[in-house]
C-alpha cells in the first residue's frame, strides 16, 4: 500500500475550488479596485452574519487581529494580561507588541486555559483585569464559565478564535462572550486564504471604528491620524477568494471535520494513545486532532505513523514560556503557578491529520497505523 497521508493538502482544496477561485480574482481584476474596497466590506459582512457577530474588520493576519484588539480595550503599557502558555506564539507576541506584560497560568486536562486557575488568580491578583484565551484544537472553552470570571471580575477579554471558526459551547459561538474575537485566515486553518488574512470580530461599534482606524495607519480620515496605527488589512483579492469561495464551503469542511474525528474517537483502541478530555459543551470544529502519548514513546510513534506514510504534527513543542525572544531579549512577563499540565502537553502532544480532503480509506489508514502500534 503506498497511501500518503499529509496533515493538509491545498492541491485536492484547489482541485475543488479552482473554477471559483479564478472567477472571483477576475471579477477584482475587472473591477480594478485593490484595497480597502466592497469585496472587504461585502466579505466582512458576510462573516459577521455567519458567525455571528454585530461588526467584522478584516486585518492582515491573526496575529494583528490579536494586537489591534487589545489595543481597541485600551491596553497601557505594562498592563498585565492573563493567557496560555501552551498557543501558537503569535498569541503572546501580540500582547507584548501590544505593551502589555503576558502572565501565564496552566491549562487544564484538554490543554486548554484552565478557567479555575485563572478565577483563583483573578480573585488574589486584582492587578490583572485583561485576559486572552485561546479556544485551542478547534475546542470552546465553556463560555458560561467564561462569562461567569468576565463579569465577576469586570475583565478585558479577548477571544483567540484562529483555530475555532464554527466552534460552539452550548450552541453559543466561541468569540461571543469577550469583547473581541481575533481570527486568522492563515492557509491551513479552517477557514483559510490563499496567503495571509485576519479578522476581528465584535459586538460593539466603538472597537470596531477604533480597529478600522489602527488597521490604516490610525488614520482617522483621509491623512488625518489620529493613534500610532499599523498597515494591517485584508487585500480585497484575498477577501474575494474568502467570501465567494472559501466561507460558503466552510460548515461542509467542518462537517467532514467532524465526521473524522467521530470515526478516530470510535475506532482508534489503542491503551497506548489517549485522546485529551474536551471542555463540556464544546462542539468542536477540530482544527486539529490532538492525542497523546508517553513521552518517552513520542518519537518512537510519530516515526511508525510517516514510515506508514501518515504525516503528524505536534501543538505545541515548545512552551511559550520556553521561547527565547521572552525569556531571553528583557521582556517582561510572569508565570503565576507551576505549568504541569502545559508541560505535560508540550512533551506528549500528537496530532493526526484531520483536513476535510481525506478520503474514506485514508480515515481507516491513519486507524490502522494507530491501532498497530505497539510501545514496546
Ligand atoms: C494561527 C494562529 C495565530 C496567528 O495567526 P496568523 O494569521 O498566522 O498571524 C494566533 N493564534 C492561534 C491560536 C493560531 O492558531
Amino acid at each position: 500500500m503506498n497511501i500518503k497521508v499529509e496533515l493538509n493538502d491545498f492541491r485536492r482544496q484547489w482541485e475543488t475550488v479552482e473554477h471559483d477561485v479564478l472567477d472571483a480574482v477576475k471579477r477584482v481584476g475587472v473591477r480594478g479596485w485593490y484595497i480597502l474596497g466592497e469585496r472587504v466590506s461585502s466579505f466582512e459582512a458576510s462573516l459577521s452574519r455567519a458567525w455571528p457577530m454585530t461588526y467584522c474588520v478584516g486585518v492582515g493576519n491573526g496575529l494583528d487581529a490579536l494586537e489591534i484588539g487589545l489595543r481597541c480595550l485600551d491596553l497601557k503599557p505594562g498592563t498585565k494580561v492573563l493567557t496560555t502558555p501552551l498557543s501558537a506564539f503569535a498569541t503572546t507576541l501580540a500582547i507584548v507588541r501590544a505593551g502589555g506584560v503576558p502572565v501565564f497560568v496552566d491549562v487544564d486536562d484538554s490543554g486548554l486555559i484552565d478557567l479555575n486557575k485563572c478565577h483563583s488568580v483573578l480573585s488574589q491578583r486584582s492587578d490583572i483585569r485583561y485576559l486572552l484565551v485561546v479556544h485551542l484544537y478547534g475546542h470552546a472553552l465553556e463560555l458560561d464559565v467564561l462569562e461567569n470570571l468576565r463579569d465577576e471580575f469586570d475583565l478585558k477579554l479577548v477571544e483567540d478564535c484562529a483555530q475555532s471558526i464554527g466552534a460552539q459551547s452550548n450552541n453559543r459561538s466561541t468569540g461571543s462572550v469577550g469583547d473581541v474575537a481575533a481570527t486568522s485566515f492563515y492557509p491551513t486553518k479552517n477557514l483559510g486564504a490563499m496567503g495571509d488574512g485576519g479578522a476581528l470580530l465584535t459586538n460593539s461599534a466603538k472597537i470596531a471604528e477604533m480597529a478600522q482606524v489602527l488597521r490604516h495607519y490610525g488614520q482617522t480620515s483621509t491623512y488625518v491620524h489620529d493613534q500610532i496605527g499599523l498597515n494591517s488589512r485584508l487585500d480585497e483579492l484575498h477577501a474575494a477568494v474568502l467570501d465567494d469561495v472559501m466561507l460558503p464551503r466552510l460548515s461542509q469542511w467542518t462537517a467532514r471535520r467532524r465526521a473524522i474525528a467521530e470515526r478516530f474517537l470510535m475506532e482508534i483502541k489503542n491503551p497506548c494513545i489517549k485522546f485529551p478530555l474536551i471542555p463540556a459543551g464544546s462542539c468542536s470544529c477540530w482544527h486539529l486532532f490532538p492525542v497523546l502519548v508517553k513521552p518517552e514513546q513520542r518519537p518512537a510513534f510519530v516515526t511508525h505513523m510517516k514510515d506508514r506514510g501518515v504525516m503528524t504534527g505536534c501543538h505545541y513543542p515548545k512552551l511559550i514560556v520556553e521561547q527565547r525572544a521572552l525569556t531571553g531579549c528583557g521582556y517582561r512577563f510572569e508565570v503565576s503557578g507551576e505549568l504541569a499540565n502545559a508541560k505535560r502537553f508540550s512533551c506528549s502532544e500528537v496530532s493526526l491529520p484531520i483536513h476535510p480532503f481525506l478520503t474514506d480509506e485514508e480515515v481507516s489508514h491513519v486507524v490502522t497505523c494507530c491501532n498497530a502500534w505497539s510501545a514496546m
